[in-house]
């Protein structure tokens, strides 16, 4: 195994100069060095080949004992000395202090064939941020981790990535419903990549301990790593690194409202500063198109994480942030029009985006019509997602298919269908033929555009669910077969039809389908 290191995080910043790993309020530094827990009888279950390849890793690299102890947190590369990342948070709205990497250690930082990447374990024991928890996670919730990274990726949308999946041996208590029946599950880890693992938070804790010089430090640090086409810091490139982030959120934010994903717990320390998708927790994909939907079962009652309030999150979120990095700049006039360009290029994009989901050319105002009443024929009654936006590519200009039979496959509540919906649903066809036919492109032109941005097959939660089941009786062939699904999203592949169906019936209401909860 022969990384090219480069840990420049760790030589560039400080770290917390107590390498004692208990948990307290680490004050100093940015970082706290800890090393990975043992595990009593590691198992690779799964290797991303697209990351090993990346990370310029031999197919014998990944199959040695070496790469199993490594992926385990049994054992480091020489010269590596692993760390746990300082950062605080706002929570559901409340800031709750430090949290910091309670559960994730960076092993090393290392050049792969495109880009930098930071090598990092999800699982592999406390820090001393852990709190009051115990720093490990089970197979169920990094399964989920794991398959949804590599998907995520397949799907263009950003994201960190995962290059392996493993189970550690050991048994770990989780009261999956918080409902005080805990039980023990396989333990298990999962090895994360990114080219940061930073978080809003990691800047937020600075500015609230009123650590500016930490602040800047940090903000200067990662300018010079990430953002280095914006030059050298002053107070004009920390408002254009402000925007930066403003602009990948905002990408980020119209990604998941384009595939259906909802992230479920977008709190300032889940948002990372280079506009990935990180921590993949009790995420969820839209079935029924439901703006109020969140798969998160501790935000049932407020919904603050709902589908349809993802983008307004991402604000507040960049709010945070602004608030964080103030103190650079010392006036707020500057973030105040850069939060305002978020809303105004929200309007652009989120239309674009529709468009290119409708297939539509040159779209413009005159759209927002036939959009929104897409939107309400789309809650007449539960209508897939996936599978409407799919099927509307093989609509045809000449109305010469019946809209309403073609995405008959998408309703899931064949009763449902009254004389009045099918008439809204008709009006609606018409509506869209019109649009289409005042545009000089093909029916076969329109389709091919509208599968580049419409995925086909999407990890839907019962999918994820039969997987888990499966690994728990010691079945790992449903991860390798949803892995290799997700790795063409966009493609037809007829072999996996049975993949291109809605939620079954029997995952409606069930624990991991349509309810996860935080605890993994
Ligand atoms: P999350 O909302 O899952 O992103 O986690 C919020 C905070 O809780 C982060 O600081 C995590 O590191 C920490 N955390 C979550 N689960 C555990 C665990 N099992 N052990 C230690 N810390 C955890
Ligand atoms: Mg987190």
């Amino acid at each position: 195994m022969d990384f090219k290191l480069n840990n420049h995080f760790s030589q560039k910043l400080p770290a917390d100069p107590n390498t004692e790993n208990s948990r307290r309020q680490v004050t100093e530094g940015f970082y706290s060095f800890v090393t990975p827990k043992k595990t009593s009888k590691p198992q690779l279950l799964h290797v991303s080949e697209e990351m090993r390849e990346e990370l310029g890793l031999s197919q014998s690299d990944v199959q040695s004992d070496a790469f199993l102890n490594l992926m385990t947190g049994n054992s480091l590369l020489p010269e590596t000395k692993p760390y746990a990342m300082l950062y605080g948070g706002h929570q559901f709205g409340n800031w709750a202090g430090q949290l910091g990497d309670g559960r994730a250690i960076n092993l090393f930082e290392t050049e792969g064939k495109t880009g930098h990447w930071v090598l990092q374990l999800k699982g592999a024991g406390e820090t001393p941020y852990s709190r009051s928890a115990d720093g490990l996670a089970v197979l169920r919730s990094s399964i989920r981790e794991y398959l949804m990274s590599e998907a995520m990726y397949h799907l263009s949308v950003p994201t960190t990535r995962a290059l392996s999946l493993a189970l550690t041996g050991d048994p770990v208590l989780r009261d999956v419903m918080y409902d005080g029946n805990p039980a023990y599950e396989k333990g298990a880890v999962v090895c994360r990549v990114a080219e940061s693992f930073l978080r809003f938070g990691n800047y937020q804790i600075f500015t609230a301990r009123n650590d500016i010089k930490g602040l800047q430090q940090l903000v200067d640090y990662t300018i010079e790593a990430h953002f280095p086409h914006l030059g050298k810091p002053s107070k004009d490139v920390y408002l254009q690194f402000f925007y930066e982030v403003t602009r990948r959120t905002l990408d980020l934010m119209i990604h998941w409202q384009r595939v259906g994903f909802v992230h479920g717990v977008m709190n300032t320390d889940n948002m990372s500063i280079l506009g990935l998708t990180i921590d993949y927790g009790p995420y969820g994909w839209l079935e029924g198109f439901d703006w109020g939907w969140t798969p998160n079962t501790t935000d049932r009652q407020h919904k603050r994480y709902r589908y349809g309030n993802q983008p307004n999150i991402g604000l507040w979120n960049l709010y945070q942030l602004a608030n964080a990095l103030y103190p650079l700049v010392d006036e707020s006039e500057g973030f105040e029009e850069i939060l305002d360009r978020y809303k105004s290029g929200y309007a652009v994009k989120s239309l674009e985006m529709m468009a290119d989901k409708l297939g539509l050319q040159n779209a413009g105002e005159a759209d927002l019509k036939l959009i929104a009443d897409l939107e309400e024929c789309l809650q007449l009654t539960e209508t897939d997602m996936t599978i409407f936006f799919r099927k509307l590519g093989d609509f045809k200009k000449d109305a010469s298919v019946n809209g309403f039979d073609l995405i008959a496959d998408a309703f899931y509540n064949a009763e449902e269908l009254t004389e009045a919906v099918k008439t809204q649903w008709n009006a609606w066809f018409s509506a869209y033929a019109k649009r289409i036919q005042n545009q000089n492109l093909t029916d076969e032109a329109r389709s091919a555009a509208m599968n580049r941005v419409n995925p086909k097959y999407v990890l839907r939660n019962y999918m994820a669910q039969l997987a888990i089941d499966a690994a728990d009786e010691g079945d790992y062939r449903l991860i390798d077969e949803l892995y290799e699904l997700l790795k063409k999203p966009y493609d037809e592949q007829p072999e996996n039809e049975k993949w291109f169906a809605k939620r079954p019936e029997w995952a409606r209401d069930k624990v991991g389908c349509s309810m996860l909860s935080c605890s993994s």
